[in-house]
């Protein structure tokens, strides 16, 4: 599963992180998803839940913040916002789009004890 690695990948930036500030624990972690990252938040959420368990993130908590996926028209220049990069213009109804926000995701904070 996709969000498996992801849910690894942001466990070891928390670990690094923890290690560079020589903290104790981690208190909180939020993460920014864009909407067109292609990411299910649930999926993720299961996926850390239980990648976490007997990690360092164990009693952190954890907070998913969903960016709105932003798409331009690159036909008749209209800026759109939708959750699925497969839609089409909501002006011409075409499908030549570009992704202006809401294709990634990155961990916004990290707060350590
Ligand atoms: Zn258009």
């Amino acid at each position: 599963m996709h969000e498996m690695s992801i849910a690894a990948n942001i466990i070891k930036i928390a670990e690094e992180s923890l290690v560079k500030n020589h903290g104790k624990a981690i208190d909180k972690i939020q993460l920014e998803v864009g909407q067109l990252s292609g990411i299910v938040i649930e999926s993720l959420q299961f996926a850390l839940d239980v990648s976490k368990k007997d990690g360092i993130l164990k009693k952190a908590q954890i907070i998913i913040n969903e960016i709105p996926g932003k798409l331009k028209c690159l036909n008749c220049g209209q800026n759109f916002e939708s959750d699925d990069y497969f839609s089409c213009c909501p002006n011409c109804n075409t499908h030549e789009l570009e992704v202006l926000a809401g294709k990634d995701i990155f961990v916004k904070s990290i707060t350590i004890r």
